[in-house]
């Protein structure tokens, strides 16, 4: 058995933090959460953090451990073989564990690469986070994400592709609804499959026992998207041909219905900034600077879901391009305070909501008994200044420390 002490802990959830706490872990799981100030068991080893705070592990709800956060991720995935994309996820699951981002929903690789990884590190949880994948995106032939292998077309294209991926055995089903940045050609707006397609691929993994999540940045996606039942819409921008639009009748199904939207916006640098690292006259530039220009209306549309009440993660999309390292999500919550959000509602949307949003919300993004010791401790407080986030003490993956 494993005590663990430190000065001050969230425990994912609360406003406050808790003084003094004295975690207890047995078999990876946390068994006793005290703060009565009371010692540790005789036979317990004893890991006295000093004047650290505690955290949940990370929950990132969306990355790509198969893109290689280079200028050409997608040029240089083409150009890899799986042995060889397999050993450079194993070393993206590396580098995020090493942050303290101890779950990672994968929701794009090629050819169930990830699928392999996340057996392997299930066997071996201290080689990196736990993994909840979703395979190839199930995409129109051509479209968003293409080349990642999930063109399927027509409502019975759209079926029975979710029905091959949940015998493959993924965790989450993801649908690329719009049109993506990522992708040449590809318009970000502009929706790829028109509301039969979603319903069916909605019915289609819920009777799989599965969550379905909506790659949809575009205004008309996202409404088609929540009409159909999804349970998660990613980016969820809400971009028109000309601007952003976001529907009052759409937010409040959206809050009704307790649809997560996962905003990618981990980054290292100021909302409304073009990216550092990417190259200046590309095509990926030009689609970043138009973004930037809406940036305003972006972070507007985010608040008015925030106030809705409809429930807010903060992601990664790691991976995709220069400025979205495998490590990035630590930046998340600075990002969600830069716009209004409390410190705690910034770390919820790193924990205990992207957590439920993984459908792990019982096992991962807490610190409670029964939960998995998943943990992160960071110097100073986070909840008064998110920077600390970022002083990494120690990581704890399934109660082994690794760092
Ligand atoms: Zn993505």
């Amino acid at each position: 058995m494993l005590a663990i002490r430190a000065a001050r802990l969230f425990d994912g959830v609360a406003d406050q933090l808790r003084a003094r706490p004295l975690l207890l872990v047995d078999d990876g799981r946390i068994t006793d959460v005290d703060t009565t100030g009371a010692d540790p068991p005789g036979h317990a080893e004893l890991v006295d953090l000093g004047e650290a705070t505690l955290l949940p592990g990370l929950v990132d709800s969306h990355a790509h451990l198969a893109l290689d956060a280079s200028s050409d991720s997608v040029g240089h995935l083409a150009g890899q073989a799986d042995d060889e994309l397999l050993q450079a996820c194993r070393a993206a699951a590396r580098a995020a564990l090493a942050v303290g981002i101890t779950t990672v929903r994968d929701l794009g690789d090629r050819r169930f690469v990830t699928l392999r990884l996340r057996e392997e590190l299930a066997a071996h949880p201290t080689d990196g986070p736990q993994l909840l994948v979703s395979g190839p995106p199930i995409t129109t032939p051509g479209g968003h994400c293409w080349f990642l292998g999930g063109e399927a077309d027509g409502v019975d294209g759209v079926r029975s592709a979710v029905r091959a991926l949940a015998a493959r055995g993924v965790d989450v089903v993801k649908v690329m609804v719009t049109g993506g940045n990522l992708t040449p050609g590809s318009v970000p707006y502009r929706s790829q499959y028109g509301p039969a397609e979603l319903r069916a691929a909605a019915e289609a993994a819920h009777r799989a026992g599965l969550p379905v999540t909506g790659h949809a940045h575009g205004a008309d996606g996202i409404a088609d998207a929540v009409a159909a039942g999804f349970d998660g819409i990613e980016h969820g921008l809400f971009l028109t041909a000309d601007g952003v639009r976001q529907d009052p009748a759409v937010v409040d199904q959206m809050a009704a219905r307790g649809v997560v939207v996962s905003v990618t916006a981990a980054q290292n640098f100021p909302l409304g900034q073009l990216p550092p690292g990417i190259e200046p006259g590309s095509e990926l530039a030009k689609r970043l600077e138009a973004l930037a220009r809406q940036s305003r209306a972006i972070i507007a549309a985010v608040l008015r879901l925030r106030a809705a009440g409809v429930p807010i993660t903060i992601s990664s999309d790691a991976g995709i391009a220069p400025h979205k390292p495998h490590d990035v999500l630590p930046w998340g919550p600075g990002t969600l305070a830069s716009v209004g959000f409390s410190g705690a509602e910034a770390l919820r949307a790193v924990t205990s909501l992207a957590a439920e949003a993984c459908r792990v919300g019982d096992r991962k993004g807490r610190i409670a008994p029964g939960y998995d010791a998943d943990l992160l401790a960071v110097a100073g407080d986070p909840l008064t200044d998110l920077n600390a986030i970022h002083d990494v003490v120690a990581v704890f993956r399934a109660g082994a420390r690794i760092r």
